[in-house]
């Protein structure tokens, strides 16, 4: 991996103040023949929650894989202060409906980065599905299919089986999105709480409240990172009316 230098979206005082999770510096990413993202430099602070925002197509998702580390940079680097596997939490549509797992199932997946998907689970391993369950105010709905519940109720589990990874670095895509107020209101709750306990969180989102009440922000637009910083200083009318106009 070659690292890169770039002028692109010079990082802001503020989120460099704070010791980062996660820096890259000139990380270039994409799909075989299609480039995606190009030479960002950023920093995701430690303990906070980080708002990715831009445009459907921007790079958003694409940034959560590689920090999930399913997809490969192609140039840069990337540099990470915790040891455990990120948590990845991927959209909602991703995920099949049709899957015949209950929500249990579902969330105990999230032990299997530890435990291997056919060892039995420990006692230890049940209490943190029990948990993560519990925190989500799913415990109820343990015994229903993925796909009877509602988009709310899917999405609660699919963070669960994320909090069941006991990881400090957890990544959400999109993770309110057609959600009513209300579940909006208990997962951004839910995300502060996270962090008091340890975790940094980053989520790819479209919710502007969302991204206004992150700790900090990272603007895509068309794969180039646009800005950095708090939200009272990126999510101006004017830097959002820049990033949604057409390239
Ligand atoms: P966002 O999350 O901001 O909507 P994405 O990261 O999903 O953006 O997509 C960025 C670009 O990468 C889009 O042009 C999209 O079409 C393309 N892309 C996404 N996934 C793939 C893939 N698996 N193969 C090829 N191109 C992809």
């Amino acid at each position: 991996m070659k690292i890169m230098s770039n002028t692109q979206g010079s990082p802001c005082a503020t989120a460099r103040d704070a010791k980062p999770h996660v820096r890259f510096t000139g990380l270039s990413a994409g799909y075989p023949g299609r480039p995606v993202l190009h030479q960002l430099d950023a920093d995701i602070p430690a303990l906070a929650i980080t708002a990715l925002v831009g445009p459907n197509g921007s790079g958003k998702s694409t940034l959560l894989g590689v920090l999930a580390g399913v997809i490969q940079p192609t140039a840069g680097e990337l540099r990470r202060a915790g040891n455990r596997p990120p948590a990845f939490v991927p959209q909602r549509g991703a995920v099949g409906d049709a899957l015949p797992l209950t929500v249990r199932q579902t969330v105990e997946m999230g032990r299997w980065a530890e435990r291997g998907p056919w060892r039995r689970l420990t006692r230890q391993d049940r209490a943190t599905v029990d948990t993560a369950m519990e925190r989500l105010g799913i415990t109820d709905l343990a015994t229903r299919q993925l796909g009877e519940l509602s988009g709310g109720q899917r999405q609660r589990a699919l963070i669960a089986q994320g909090l069941a990874q006991e990881s400090d670095l957890l990544l959400l895509d999109e993770p309110t999105t057609g959600l009513d107020p209300e579940a909006r209101e208990r997962i951004s709750a839910l995300l502060t709480e996270l962090v008091a306990d340890g975790v940094t969180v980053v989520q790819a989102t479209h919710d502007l409240e969302a991204a206004h009440s992150a700790d900090a922000c990272l603007l895509l637009r068309n794969g180039h990172l646009a800005g950095q910083g708090s939200p009272e200083q990126l999510l101006t009318a004017s830097t959002l009316a820049r990033i949604w106009q057409p390239a």
